[in-house]
């Protein structure tokens, strides 16, 4: 049975109220997680804008990923319960992928992230007012594939949003579990990736190699055509001038 996720307050920061309605077990019950990974509640530094961190797995003791929390200023209860459902799922997509190196994953976000992220939207489904919690995924959840990267962005899209969409987020497999999983798959996609060039150079050089062939035969054919036609009119005219 998923239970609530532990909170790791610090000493100034009373748990929000919005915290448990937020991670509801009712909310996580979909997901799927087996171990819901602990809250940590920090401030949020001057000038940052982001919502959380998830640090090393070393240095978060319980598995724990942090959420920054500020005092809500009027904003409705639904707001924060959202941003902190949103800023929970995106750390615990990095959790659930931090025992393995970045760059075996395409980047700390790239298409495995995005895939993970995806599936635990998915499985979330509707957020205030009927809207996919889907939709709250981000070109940002995929950015390290804008670059040096052995797929295009929008490969990385179509292959992350078939694991997940059309692959995982129907399936009992648990949400660390999945992680692994698209782990996996990822590794031998990036392999194909990585030939499908090469491969494409070998498919240009036969079908080049099959053009010339057919090239030479045409020609040779050509000439012998001539010839005929030559030898033909040589023939006829020979017969003329016996008969005459
Ligand atoms: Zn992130």
């Amino acid at each position: 049975m998923t239970t609530a996720p532990k909170v790791l307050a610090l000493k100034e920061i009373e748990p929000p109220s919005a915290l448990a309605e937020a991670l509801s077990s009712e909310f996580l019950r979909p997901l799927r997680i087996e171990n819901p990974p602990p809250v940590r509640l920090a401030r949020r530094p001057a000038g940052a804008t982001w919502g959380g961190f998830c640090s090393w797995q070393d240095m978060a003791e319980f598995r724990e990923v942090t959420i920054h929390f500020d005092a809500p200023l009027g904003q409705e209860s639904w707001v924060m319960v959202e941003k902190l459902r949103g800023t929970y799922l995106h750390e615990i997509a990095h959790r659930f992928l931090s025992k393995l190196p970045v760059d075996e994953i395409g980047g700390s976000h790239g298409p495995v992230f995005f895939a993970l992220q995806l599936l635990l939207f998915l499985r979330a489904g509707e957020r205030e007012g009927g809207r996919p919690w889907a939709w709250h995924a981000d070109l940002y959840d995929l950015h390290d594939c804008f670059g040096d990267h052995p797929c295009t962005p929008g490969q990385a899209l179509d292959w992350a949003f078939c694991q997940a969409a059309e692959l995982l987020a129907d399936t009992e497999i648990s949400a660390e579990s999945a992680a692994g999983e698209i782990a996996r798959r990822f590794a031998i996609w990036r392999e194909a990736m990585a030939l499908a060039p090469a491969k494409r150079q070998a498919a240009h050089a036969a079908r080049a190699e099959r053009e010339a062939v057919l090239v030479r035969k045409a020609t040779h054919v050509k000439w012998w055509i001539c010839y005929s036609i030559m030898l033909g009119a040589m023939a006829g005219l020979l017969a003329g001038l016996l008969a005459a």
